[in-house]
């Protein structure tokens, strides 16, 4: 999927003028005119899953990309693509969990559209979601933060480009959980202990963080891919190292041992409620327990930091040795958003 869009989406779209942070940074979102605009389409199957459904990704999935470069979501768009059968009943619940969803995020739905097409593959629906965010005070606040500590600090959004030497990287909490709840709906497979969708808007768990406390400047939701894809984008779009310890990635057990009996890697799973953040030192410790303090982050941790030592993803393992972390092969579990 990576090298699809690289050589074909970007080579017919890219190159725009004028574009603040354009297709080609291929960032969470992409900025111009100072507006932070986002589309995603989902397609996750089944369209109802432990702990969440269709609709609570589509809003969710848009909000949160929009919210990691730093800006406060505000409006969306959603294009419905609904397949003959589709029940009302459905039908209905689903747009009820948008509806419930953009009420959590303080977002609405302002314009879009809706299809049916025959019955074929879509397993329901495929929702587009596309949305916009704006600059607030809560992201110059906490650009502000990190100029205090790094005076070559330039730049005006949150970008996956922006780590240096030193900074650290947070998680919000245990990764795997959404991927995992998924699978286990699409398979019938049952684990025993319940393993839910972390799937959830975190824009204001965000601009709490960039408000009250500062200095973050690299974020991202790990979503396909997971926490591995996700820190070999920072690696590579930061031109750092990024050393990470496996005893600091929280992992929930079950989740574990799932992964064990699948033969997947938890770090490869995606997330639909989780963020990863890259802070300047100085002020990593004040993000970790100000994110503890909340619902959402209350199982975050300091999973690592960025180094001018190596390139690539490193982690420590608990035995002791070093492994690299690569982007995942392929999708390891597929329709998962
Ligand atoms: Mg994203």
């Amino acid at each position: 999927m990576h090298s699809l869009v690289k050589k074909y989406i970007v080579r017919y779209f890219g190159g725009t003028a004028k574009v603040e942070v354009p297709l080609e940074a291929l960032d969470d979102a992409a900025v111009v005119n100072d507006i932070v605009l986002k589309s995603d389409s989902h397609a996750v199957k089944p369209i109802f899953f432990p702990g969440g459904d269709i609709g609570h990704i589509a809003v969710a999935g848009t909000v949160n990309d929009i919210a990691v470069l730093g800006a406060e979501p505000y409006a969306l768009a959603c294009g419905l693509i609904l397949e003959e059968g589709l029940t009302l009943t459905d039908f209905e619940r689903i747009l009820s969990s948008m509806q419930q969803t953009c009420l959590k995020a303080g977002v609405s739905i302002v314009t879009g559209d809706t299809k049916v097409v025959e019955k074929g593959s879509l397993g329901g629906c495929v929702i587009n979601t596309s949305g916009i965010g704006r600059r607030n005070t809560a992201l110059e606040k906490n650009l502000q933060v990190a100029k205090q500590f790094r005076s070559d600090f330039k730049v005006r959004w949150i970008l996956d480009s922006n780590l240096r030497d030193g900074d650290k990287i947070l998680v919000s909490g245990t990764v795997g959980d959404h991927g995992i709840a998924v699978l286990s709906a699409q398979e019938g497979l049952n684990f025993g202990s319940g393993i839910r969708s972390d799937v959830k808007p975190l824009n204001r768990l965000i601009q709490c963080l960039l408000a009250e406390v500062g200095g973050v400047v690299a974020m991202k939701d790990p979503t396909r891919g997971g926490l591995a894809d996700a820190l070999n984008e920072f690696s590579e779009k930061s031109h750092v190292g990024i050393l990470t310890s496996e005893d600091k990635i929280p992992v929930r057990k079950d989740v574990q041992v799932a992964c064990e009996m699948l033969g997947l890697d938890p770090l490869e799973i995606g997330n639909e409620g989780k963020v990863i953040i890259g802070v300047v030192r100085e002020k990593a410790e004040e993000v970790l327990q100000l994110l503890r303090t909340t619902e959402e982050g209350k199982e975050a941790e300091i999973i690592g930091e960025a180094t001018a030592d190596f390139t690539g993803v490193a982690m420590q393992t608990v035995v002791g040795g070093k492994r690299i972390i690569s982007r995942p092969v392929g999708d390891p579990v597929p329709r998962i958003c």
